[in-house]
This record gives C-alpha cells, structure tokens and sequence, in this order.
C-alpha cells in the first residue's frame, strides 16, 4: 500500500495539475512526472518501458548478435515450415513451448486456438492468414494447438443451453466450436464440468481441423499430400504435449 504521505501528495499534485491550467509546459510535465513517481512507490510498482528495453537488449545481445547469419537470411525472406494455430493464452506461446526459432513457423493466435470456417466476410482475418502460409509461403504443416485451462473453451461450455450470451465478442467467437461442444455434453454428462473441458480443448482442435478443410487451397495441398494437418494439447500442469493426425471423419463445423 501507498503511505499516507504519499497518497497525499499525489492527491495534491493531481489537485495542482487539475487547477492550475495556467502553469507553463514544463512545470506541468514536471508535476505529471513527480505524480508518476509517486504512484510509483505505491503497491507492486510495475513500469512497462523499461520491462519492454530490457527484454529487447537481451534478445538482440543473446539471439540477434550470436545469429548475425540466420538474421541475415531471414532478412531476405522467410519460409517456415510450419504454422500454427495457438491461443492469445500468455502461458501458451509455440515458439516457447516448440522453441521454434525466427522464421520457422507462420502463427496465428486467437481465442481458444480456432480455425473458422471458410467466409470471406465474417471471418476474412483467419483466411488470409490462411491462404498467405499456404499459397505463398508453402508451409508443410499446420498444426491447431490447444492447450489445458483454456478461458475460451470454458467459456464455450458455460454458455447456457438457450444460447444466452452477455459478451460482445468472446461468446460469438468460441460458437465456432460450438460441434465439438455438443459432442462434449452428449456423451460427457457423468464426467466433472473440468474434465468435459479438457475434452473440449482438444476436440474444439478437431473441430478446427474439419474447418481447415473448408478452404479450398487447404483441401487441394492436403490431397496432393503436400500440406499435413495436425492437432495437437498442450497441458501445462502436467508439462505433456499430444500430438495427432487429422482424421478424415471430422465433420467441419455448421457457420455460426
Ligand atoms: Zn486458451
């Protein structure tokens, strides 16, 4: 907690600040800098710039400088191998759970890892993701990775069998996996409500997978065997990772 001194002297610094509009440049930019301090030294102090400095002189002293000759290709051009599908989750980024280094995977990080269907209107963002690794960066593999405890998913499950939403976006969002949720909930009624969710993570990903196949130049790589399409879960409490091929019976999911 801030001292009472402090707190007050922040109260009046804002005072002054609020009330003094005739106070030069500099004398105001003098106080919105002591208010900052001040706050500052309240509770848990948390100070983005130099966090965001600091994180990028370690990245360009430890990767940039010791890789001069891989950022020098990459500086030409990128064609990754991979890409990826993964939650906006911060616990769950691939290049740190994969170690995939610069260059080599193309990814894509929305709520709960999902594909959409193919809609040139609804859902244009994903699909030019989409057509850009497939068509014009060639990538081999896709892979939709879902994760343990994921918010979206229990978010998805939560919504209410008369499908009352309360949230701008998120619930029409995850409605996209909406099949993988009634799979969950027809056969899932003695499991625990946390169990049916870890099932959903990972069946939402199969639902993902049969939306990939909506997109036509997805279908044509896959057939011509030249692009392969992976589910996969990553559980963070026990640190394992599932890994599995697309199966040709996935249904693609109903436009929500
Ligand atoms: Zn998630």
């Amino acid at each position: 907690m801030a001292s009472q001194e402090s707190s007050d002297a922040i109260a009046g610094l804002s005072k002054l600040l609020s009330e003094k509009a005739e106070l030069g440049c500099m004398a105001a930019a003098r106080i919105r800098q002591l208010t900052a301090e001040l706050e500052a030294m309240g509770d848990n102090p948390f100070y983005p710039e130099p966090r965001i400095k600091t994180g990028f002189n370690y990245f360009k002293k430890e990767k940039f400088e010791k890789n001069r000759g891989l950022f020098e290709q990459l500086a030409k051009g990128q064609s990754p191998k991979f890409m990826v599908f993964a939650c906006s989750d911060s616990r769950v980024c691939p290049s740190h759970v994969l170690d995939f280094q610069p260059g080599e995977a193309f990814v894509v990080r929305n709520i709960a890892n999902m594909v959409p269907p193919y809609d040139k209107i609804k859902h244009a963002g994903a699909g030019a993701a989409i057509e850009y690794a497939v068509l014009h960066l060639k990538v081999e593999t896709i892979v939709v990775m879902g994760h343990s405890c994921c918010g979206g998913i229990k978010g998805l499950m939560s919504i209410p069998d008369d499908g009352t939403t309360s949230s701008e976006f998120i619930e029409q969002w995850v409605q996209i996996c909406n099949p993988a949720r009634s799979r969950i909930k027809a056969d899932g009624n003695k499991s625990s409500f946390e169990d049916q969710c870890t099932n959903c993570e990972k069946e939402a990903v199969n639902v993902s997978l049969g939306n990939l196949l909506t997109y036509p130049f997805v279908r044509e790589g896959v057939l011509k065997k030249k692009l392969s399409l992976k589910g996969a879960h990553y559980d963070f409490i026990n640190g394992t990772f599932e890994l599995w091929d697309l199966d040709f019976k996935i249904n693609p999911s109903i436009c929500v």
